[in-house]
């Protein structure tokens, strides 16, 4: 089987294993899936983690260092003079700052609305649901034809997702569910039986090219931009975090940013 030339500079870059599977091989290795799928790419070094877990781990660890959090606070403004930020407007009142992030995913242009820069990220809805299936029944994460299933240690399978531009909208579908339920029992026909439990959407910050945008604001010093990281957003989250970091303190970067600045 051939691989892709994507894949395989990827997988050179990060020094993951790539594997070529014909057919029977990837049966063997996950009989759950559908028997006419063909070879596969195997990346045995690729792991996962389970979001909502990592953002509360994020969050104790963010208390325990004595960091400063208001939740549920919506930011309705940017306090500027001079061309310099002097902060955040909220709902209960203000927040002076000499440096302020705006990392609010597809909410990012709302709030730099005024600020004369028109940062190119919008909304992109993704729904998923999630079988309760039974541990084991799959291994691997498994993506075919745009369509992914991940399963859990503790035998949840979550399958997804669904690619629409339909605005700042997080309402789930019955079509949604539909298709990502026949694509999922098309390609793990072991899942027949199995409840879809849960069904949810979430808003992407999309940009045309899926590159984040990470610096900052061409006109207004101290204001700060880490958005549009699109369909990538947890994985980037480490590395984008370092980088606009860097920038802001002056230290030496880890990797070039310019690809990413505004
Ligand atoms: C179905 C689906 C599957 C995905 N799968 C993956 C995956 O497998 N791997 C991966 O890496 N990424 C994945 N992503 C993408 C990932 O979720 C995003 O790239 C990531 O969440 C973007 O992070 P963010 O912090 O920029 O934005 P968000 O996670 O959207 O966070 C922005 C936050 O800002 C808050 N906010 C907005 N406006 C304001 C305001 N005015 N004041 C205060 N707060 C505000 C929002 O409430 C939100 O909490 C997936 C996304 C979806 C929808």
């Amino acid at each position: 089987m051939e691989t892709n030339p994507l894949i395989e500079a990827w997988a050179q870059t990060h020094k993951c294993q790539l594997q070529c599977l014909d057919a029977e091989q990837a049966g063997t290795l996950e009989p759950a899936l559908a028997a006419d799928l063909g070879p596969a790419l195997l990346l045995p070094d690729v792991a996962q983690v389970r979001n909502p877990r990592l953002g509360r781990a994020l969050r104790a660890s963010l208390l325990q260092r004595g960091v400063g959090l208001r939740e549920h606070t919506e930011a309705t403004g940017l306090l500027s003079r001079h061309g310099a930020v002097q902060g955040i407007r909220t709902g209960t009142g203000e927040i002076h700052a000499p440096r302020v992030v705006v990392a609010a995913g597809a909410w990012s242009a709302q709030i730099l609305q005024g600020t004369g820069l028109e940062l190119a990220v919008t909304p992109v809805r993704g729904q998923m649901i999630q079988f309760q299936a039974r541990p084991g029944l799959l291994r691997h994460i498994v993506q075919y034809r745009g369509h992914y299933v991940i399963p859990r240690n503790d035998g949840l399978i979550l399958a997804g997702s669904t690619l629409e531009h339909s605005g700042f909208d997080k309402a789930v579908t019955a079509e949604a569910r539909e298709e990502l339920t026949r694509r999922s029992l098309e390609l793990v026909p072991a899942l027949f039986g199995f409840r879809v439990i849960r069904h949810w959407a979430g808003l992407r910050p999309g940009t045309r090219d899926g590159v984040p945008k990470i610096g900052e604001h061409p006109a207004i010093r101290g204001l700060y931009i880490n958005s549009g990281h699109y369909r990538n957003g947890v994985v980037m989250a480490p590395a984008s975090a370092r980088l606009l970091v860097d920038r802001m303190l002056g230290r030496e970067s880890i990797t070039d940013i310019s690809p990413y600045t505004l």
